[in-house]
């Protein structure tokens, strides 16, 4: 077989021309990187934790009805999702004050916030994705009022969603980062989520211990992060409880 076009190289993922029109195949890529790409590693095993936490969390939403680009997982590394025109902006839903927040705001870390805060960020690494207000979005043309709002509504609706999952397996949902695109139906335009949702996107705390179980433990050196994504997994039933090593294990 021909090999695949490639349409878009990102920090941790591919994006190659899909087998059908208006879709493209999504890889999950080892690489890790944190401020604005300046710490970097490569960890073997999360591009397929990512592939199949992505998977779970994104087709549970497409079965509540919160609309996604995922169609189906193709193998351990891909997945085939639907091409969407991609709104420029990253969408923070916080619970619990942490990372940006904290410094910026001198709240700290660990303080509950009296509802989910949204915020938004322009995706640019020249500037190194800056916080921008719904005014500037409006002015600028990156999202239409309505949008903003859609955006809104859908980022909430994920929040609950992904925060009764994690309390279901004793994890806190402190807050976590999607993206948006936009799909066409004729004239008519719907908003979906897109990109990825996994621990690379999230703050997750156990809830008894407060241990981090997401990308801050590559960012602040806290341990193994494919220890930590795995453990993600399993308390999900994504991969076997069973001890160390004696179960099946990821190929590449
Ligand atoms: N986040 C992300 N990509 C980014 C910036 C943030 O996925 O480029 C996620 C991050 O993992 C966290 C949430 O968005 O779950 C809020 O991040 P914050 O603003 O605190 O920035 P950070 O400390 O991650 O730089």
């Amino acid at each position: 077989m021909a090999r695949r076009r490639m349409v878009y190289e990102g920090k941790a993922k591919i994006l190659y021309e899909g087998p059908e029109p208006d879709t493209m195949v999504q890889y999950f890529k080892d690489d890790a990187t944190a401020f604005n790409a300046e710490k970097k590693d490569v960890i073997e095993g999360k591009g397929a934790l990512n592939n199949r936490l992505s998977e779970h969390f994104m087709s549970g939403l497409n079965t509540i009805g919160v609309p996604t680009h995922f169609i189906k997982r193709l193998n351990m590394r891909e997945q085939l999702i639907r091409t969407c025109e991609m709104i420029p902006l990253e969408v923070v839903v916080r619970n619990v004050a942490a990372g940006t927040m904290s410094t910026r705001l001198g709240i700290e870390e660990g303080t509950p916030l009296p509802r989910p805060i949204i915020e938004f960020y322009l995706k640019d690494d020249a500037l190194s994705d800056p916080i921008v207000s719904e005014e500037h979005i409006i002015a600028f043309s990156w999202a239409s009022q309505q949008d903003v709002d859609d955006m809104i509504a859908l980022a909430l609706r994920v929040n609950d969603f992904m925060s009764g999952m994690m309390l279901g397996v004793g994890i806190r949902l402190v807050d976590f980062k999607i993206e948006i695109g936009r799909v066409f139906d004729g004239d008519f335009q719907r908003l979906i989520v897109a990109d990825e949702i996994s621990p690379d996107s999230c703050r997750l705390w156990d809830v008894e211990t407060g241990e981090k179980l997401d990308k801050d433990v590559f960012r602040r050196d806290l341990g193994s992060l494919a220890d930590a994504y795995t453990e993600v997994a399993k308390r999900l039933g994504i991969l076997p409880k069973g001890g160390n090593g004696t179960g099946p294990k990821l190929v590449h």
